[in-house]
């Protein structure tokens, strides 16, 4: 069997040509066009509430499919004379010079004689994915379209009959990769499921049906609306959301588990919202900011008398909680003996204050939050076993941002909304590579980290602009995967190439490193019309970088 290598792929770069001031973009005689995936996510997002879900779909694979099939019109003429699988691969690599998605062959049987067609391939940085998964979060279905409808487009037009590409599993579905399988039509027991999809169709005649799909994904929308404070869709946020909302309707005592910042609190809250003492007070006490000999007074009340300065009587938090929700977090941090008392709270259903003979029945449910391995306190003695057991009758586990990235952009959007309302700021949005660099980062400070650093975005970028990467991290944080740059003939190069030339002509001519840098930074600031954050970005610097950079020239003369 033959390798499932590509050939360089340097002959189809160079047939992508940026004729800037004719306004025009050629892929060999191909007018293309450079265009914000946003753009395309609108147009999809358009689609699927005007005419449908399934509607949509078809369009969409359809647009793919005539995409494809030009695609190997070209891929006949630029690699005439090579072998058939050199030539198909064609398609593959102009899927991903085109910016579509990374394309991994993992199997390819073909010839072009007998029409024989099995191939199997892996999608990384599915930008359709990514958009679909931006706007309505993670799905159960692949979403893939335009692009499933580009490998089949193309396929057949290669091989002259209709080759039906399956999406097998998707990235938008919570999958790190999309993958799909492609054979002729006659040989998917299914097939008659996927090829409406191909088919042109006339919406007028479907009206009625649609107005009956809209309706549908309209309530199945409403029904999925989750309180206001916590977003997401990833399947470790549901499952914890899951357990929440069946631990609502009952009494037992949660125990939310899960590293500082992930949202323990919210999800306590959203658990008292959603029961039925949501009428009643929610109390929340961090037991780590408190001092130990304060901890029990300010649990349980103190009566007075009950010690020197304790003038007046006092409530303590479980009886402000009366008929509602009583959230203690960082349980882990409470002292022994505030754990014997809170042990007898559970078991009795009632406290005494300090200080007071009295016992007062009280209805709280409370929710227990840790950070800490309370197991190993126990082993080590840090923390009563029988209270262990009672708090740990139903534990929930929030899992950490990183393990929540489709969660990221729905939350940012909550969150650009409400510091712009904070801080009276109006921000365009922000990029999408600086989303690319949120969506990156391991977030060790989880939801917490990830509010400061967009309070400080919003903060940092200019009234009514976009928030890039260098608004969100101090530090430079994504590094520039640019490797192609349009010379000034208009072909697509290799930087490095042109990095090459580039020295040998500077050290030819004698410049030195100092002058370059001067010359070169002059040449950017005059090139953006003295707008210094126009210059940084031209020499792919930050604005401080480029101030820096400045004020050393200055000062060296
Ligand atoms: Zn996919």
């Amino acid at each position: 069997m033959s390798t499932t290598r590509y050939p360089p792929d340097s002959d189809l770069r160079s047939l992508v040509r940026f004729c800037a001031d004719k306004g025009l973009i050629w892929l060999d005689e191909n007018r293309m066009l450079l265009m914000h995936t946003a753009a395309l996510s609108a147009l999809r997002k358009e689609l699927i509430e005007s005419v449908g879900i399934d509607q949509a779909r078809r369009i969409l694979t359809r647009m793919g499919y005539a995409s494809g099939a030009r695609d190997a019109e070209l891929a006949k003429k630029v690699r005439s004379g090579r072998s058939e699988q050199d030539t198909f691969f064609t398609g593959p690599q102009l899927h991903m010079l085109e910016g579509s998605v990374i394309v991994t062959p993992v199997k390819i049987e073909m010839d072009l004689a007998s029409g024989d067609f099995n191939g199997e391939f892996l999608w990384d940085n599915s930008y359709e994915a990514e958009v679909h998964v931006r706007e309505y979060g993670q799905t159960t279905d692949p979403v893939c379209w335009m692009q499933i409808g580009y490998a089949s487009g193309y396929t057949s037009a290669f091989m002259g009959r209709f080759i039906l590409f399956k999406e097998v599993e998707c990235a938008a579905t919570g999958r790190s990769q999309c993958r799909i399988v492609g054979k002729p039509v006659e040989e998917w027991p299914d097939a008659h499921e996927l090829t409406p999809y191909y088919e042109a169709d006339s919406i007028l005649n479907r009206m009625l049906e649609l107005r009956g799909q809209v309706d549908a994904l309209r309530a199945s929308i409403e029904s999925s609306r989750q309180p206001q404070n916590l977003i997401g869709s990833s399947q470790g946020f549901r499952r914890a959301y899951s357990l929440i909302d069946k631990a609502a309707a009952t009494q037992v005592t949660v125990l939310l588990l899960g590293e500082t910042g992930v949202g323990k609190e919210r999800f306590a809250r959203a658990l008292h919202d959603m029961s039925r003492r949501s009428a009643n007070p929610f109390v929340a006490v961090n037991c780590a900011a408190l001092p130990g000999e304060l901890i029990e007074s300010e649990l349980f009340g103190v009566e007075k008398g009950a010690f020197t300065g304790a003038h007046a009587s006092r409530m303590g938090k479980f009886e402000r909680a009366e008929g509602g929700t009583l959230f203690l977090d960082e349980v882990g941090e409470l002292p022994l003996s505030a754990q014997a008392k809170l042990l007898r709270v559970l078991q009795e259903g009632e406290i005494e204050r300090l200080g007071d003979e009295r016992v007062r029945k009280i209805n709280v449910r409370l929710v227990a939050a840790t950070n800490v391995d309370l197991q190993a306190a126990v082993k080590s003695g840090r923390f009563r076993s029988d209270l262990f057991y009672r708090l740990n009758v139903y534990p929930v586990t929030i899992p950490p941002l990183r393990e929540r990235v489709t969660d990221i952009a729905p939350m940012v959007e909550a969150m650009l909304h409400r510091f712009s309302a904070l801080h009276d700021k109006h921000v365009a949005g922000i990029t999408d590579k600086a989303m690319r660099a949120l969506k990156s980062y391991a977030w060790p400070g989880n939801i917490r980290e990830l509010e400061n650093i967009i309070e400080r975005g919003i903060i940092l970028t200019p009234q009514n602009d976009w928030i890039e990467v260098e608004h969100l991290f101090a530090e430079p944080h994504d590094h520039d995967d640019v490797q192609h740059i349009v010379d000034a003939t208009g072909s697509l190069t290799d930087a490095e190439v042109v990095l090459g030339k580039l020295c040998s002509r500077v050290i030819e001519a004698g410049v030195g490193l100092d002058a370059l840098e001067e010359a070169l930074i002059q040449h950017a600031v005059r090139e953006s019309g003295g707008n210094l954050s126009g210059a940084a970005r031209l020499l792919r610097i930050t604005r401080p970088q480029l101030n820096y950079r400045l004020k050393k020239q200055s000062g060296g003369q």
